[in-house]
């Protein structure tokens, strides 16, 4: 696709966002700070206002009440993860992920160019 005609569809922009959701779950500690468990809540909440799919910010708003986050840890929040991406993949009659095999599809970062995971630390 053109990089000047790039409009974002409804597919690229669930991918990148999955990427960017089930990546913060990999990366979040093993033991959060009650503000840590916070922030993520807040984000979840905030898109389900403003994420630019209107429908799928209903959607997921319905998806949230029906599965409270779970974010005591960082296992609990990609399982967590897991399970609400399925919920989605349901509703649009996608196949479901198996949630154990979460940890190979989504693991730690690859920061070869300094970049780094929440903690701080380089991978080389
Ligand atoms: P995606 O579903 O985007 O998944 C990307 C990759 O994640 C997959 O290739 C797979 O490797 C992996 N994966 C798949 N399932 C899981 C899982 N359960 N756990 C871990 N990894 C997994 N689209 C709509 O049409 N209607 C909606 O209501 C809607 N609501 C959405 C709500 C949210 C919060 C988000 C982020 C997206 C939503 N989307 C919705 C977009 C939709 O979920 C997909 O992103 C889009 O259809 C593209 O699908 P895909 O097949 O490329 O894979």
């Amino acid at each position: 696709k053109s990089e000047i005609n790039s409009a974002v569809s409804k597919e690229e922009l669930g991918r990148a966002t999955w990427t960017f959701l089930h990546t913060l779950a990999a990366q979040f500690p093993d033991q959060p700070t009650k503000q840590q468990q916070r922030d993520v809540k807040e984000l979840m909440a905030i898109l389900t206002r403003i994420y630019p799919c209107k429908d799928c910010a209903d959607h997921f708003k319905d998806v949230l009440r029906a599965h409270p986050v779970d974010a005591k840890s960082g296992e609990a929040l990609a399982q967590w993860m897991c399970r609400v991406h399925n919920v989605v993949n349901r509703s649009i009659g996608k196949s479901q992920f198996p949630c154990n095999r979460v940890d190979l599809r989504w693991g730690a970062m690859n920061c070869d160019e300094g970049a780094c995971d929440l903690h701080g630390r380089f991978y080389k």
